[in-house]
C-alpha cells in the first residue's frame, strides 16, 4: 500500500533529512539572498534524478515530479528557505555560523521536509498519476514577499496546480501532531508610518508652538476606535502601535512626533475600508488641532485562507496518516505568511508541524534566540507532506 511504503521511505530518510536540516540551520541566508541554499537545494533535487528544474524570482526554483499519466492533475508543494536578522542563542553543534543571522522561523526545516518529500515521490513516481510540482521561494519574512515574485515569474503555471500545500513549523503544537484549519486563517499585515508634524519650542511657552506630542497622544487614542467601533466584531483586527518617537526633553517640544504600527486582519474589503478609515481619521484630528500629518500604509500580505475544501480532504489523509489523535484543529493566529498569496491563486491548505517537545525544553516560540525544534517531527514533515501530494492528486 502506498501510504506504508511512504511511511517506510519517511523513516528511512529520517537522518537524511535531519542532516540536510542542520547544514541549512547552520548556514543562513537573509531574505533574497538564499544563493548558497538554492545552490544546495537544487544540488540535492539533482542528486535524487528530479531535472525539471527552473529558476524563479532569482533565488528561488520549482521542479516536477511527474508520475503516470502526468497531465491528469499537478498538485504543487512550498517550501521557503530563508532566515531572519537574529543573533542565535542555542548552544547546538549545529549553530549558526553566521554572526547576526539565525533559522528563527523554521524555514530550514521547511527546506529539508520539502526535500525529503521529493525523495520520497521520485521514489513512488511510478505509484500515482499526475504531477507534483515543488516550490522553494525566496524571502517569506521581508515584504513584498518571495511568493509575490514566485507567482509574478510564473511559478503557477506551465503547468498550472490545482491546489497548493505548505506546511509550517508550530512551536506551540508536541511533535507528533499535526494542525488544519480550514477557512480564514491568518491575518493581512499593514505597517503604518505616521509623522505628526507641529512648531516645537519651549516647553513653557505652549501657546506659541503646536505641540505634536499632545496631538500624537491623541491620535494613538483615537485611532483605536477604527477598530472598536467602525469594524464589524465577526471580523478579528487589530491595531498596534509599538514605536512613537518624540525627541523632546523636559522643557523642549519637539518639531514632530514619529509613530510606527501595524494593522491586521482577516477580509480583504475591510482591510481596505479599514485604511480609508484610518487615513480619514488620522488627517482630520491633526489638522483640527493645527498641525499636519505624513501618514503611510505600506501594504504587507494579504490575509490567508484556506481552501475548505481541499483542507478538508488533506486533513483526512492526515488522519489516516498519522492517526485521528494527532490531528488537532488550529485557532485563527494574527500573524502574517506570504503563502497568502498562493491562496488567492489558487486553492490552497497552510498547515502547522508540530516541533515542541517540553522534555528537552524545546518551547520556544519562531523569532527569537532560541527558537529550535524536536528533530523527530521531519519524519513526519517529509512524510506527510508527500503523503498529502499524492493523496490529493487520487482524489477529486
Ligand atoms: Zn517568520
Ligand atoms: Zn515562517
Amino acid at each position: 500500500m502506498l501510504k506504508e511504503k511512504i511511511k517506510s521511505l519517511a523513516q528511512e530518510l529520517k537522518e537524511e533529512v535531519i542532516s540536510n536540516r542542520r547544514h541549512l540551520h547552520a548556514n543562513p541566508e537573509l531574505s533574497y539572498q538564499e544563493f548558497e541554499t538554492a545552490n544546495f537545494v537544487k544540488q540535492k533535487l539533482e542528486e535524487i534524478g528530479i531535472h525539471k528544474i527552473e529558476s524563479k524570482a532569482t533565488t528561488g526554483w520549482t521542479a516536477l515530479i511527474e508520475g503516470k499519466n502526468p497531465k491528469k492533475k499537478v498538485i504543487a508543494l512550498r517550501a521557503d528557505m530563508d532566515a531572519l536578522p537574529i543573533v542565535e542563542a542555542n548552544e547546538v553543534s549545529y549553530k549558526s555560523q553566521k554572526e547576526g543571522v539565525m533559522h528563527a522561523c523554521g524555514h530550514d526545516a521547511h527546506t529539508a521536509s520539502l526535500l525529503g518529500a521529493a525523495k520520497i515521490l521520485h521514489q513512488v513516481r511510478d505509484q500515482f498519476e499526475g504531477t507534483i510540482k515543488l516550490l522553494f521561494q525566496p524571502g517569506e519574512e521581508v515584504a513584498p514577499g518571495g511568493a509575490s515574485f514566485m507567482i509574478k515569474d510564473g511559478a503557477l503555471e506551465n503547468p498550472k496546480p490545482a491546489g497548493i500545500i505548505g506546511q509550517h513549523v508550530m512551536p506551540f503544537i508536541p511533535a507528533g501532531k499535526v494542525g488544519f484549519r480550514q477557512g480564514i486563517y491568518m491575518a493581512s499585515a499593514d505597517e503604518l508610518y505616521l509623522t505628526v508634524k507641529g512648531k516645537g519650542g519651549h516647553g513653557a511657552m505652549p501657546e506659541t508652538l503646536i505641540d505634536p506630542v499632545l496631538i500624537a497622544s491623541h491620535l494613538i487614542v483615537a485611532m483605536q476606535q477604527v477598530i472598536s467601533r467602525a469594524s464589524s466584531p465577526k471580523v478579528p483586527s487589530v491595531l498596534s502601535f509599538g514605536r512613537v518617537e518624540a525627541l523632546g526633553a523636559t522643557n523642549v517640544i519637539p518639531n514632530e512626533v514619529k509613530i510606527q504600527g501595524t494593522f491586521r486582519t482577516l477580509n480583504e474589503e475591510w482591510r481596505a475600508t479599514a485604511h480609508k478609515k484610518m487615513l480619514q481619521l488620522a488627517h482630520g484630528l491633526v489638522e483640527s488641532m493645527g498641525g499636519e500629518l505624513d501618514f503611510e500604509i505600506r501594504k504587507g500580505y494579504p490575509f490567508l485562507q484556506n481552501d475548505p475544501e481541499l483542507t478538508a480532504r488533506a486533513t483526512d489523509a492526515a488522519k489516516e496518516y498519522l492517526g485521528e489523535e494527532n490531528v488537532v484543529d488550529l485557532d485563527i493566529w494574527m500573524a502574517a505568511e506570504d503563502f497568502a498569496y498562493y491562496s488567492q491563486e489558487i486553492d490552497g491548505c497552510f498547515y502547522r508541524l508540530g516541533t515542541r517537545n517540553e522534555a528537552k525544553g524545546i518551547v520556544s516560540g519562531v523569532h527569537t534566540p532560541t527558537f529550535d525544534i524536536e528533530e523527530d517531527a521531519l519524519e513526519i514533515g517529509a512524510g506527510l507532506m508527500a503523503w498529502l501530494a499524492v493523496s490529493e492528486l487520487e482524489k477529486a
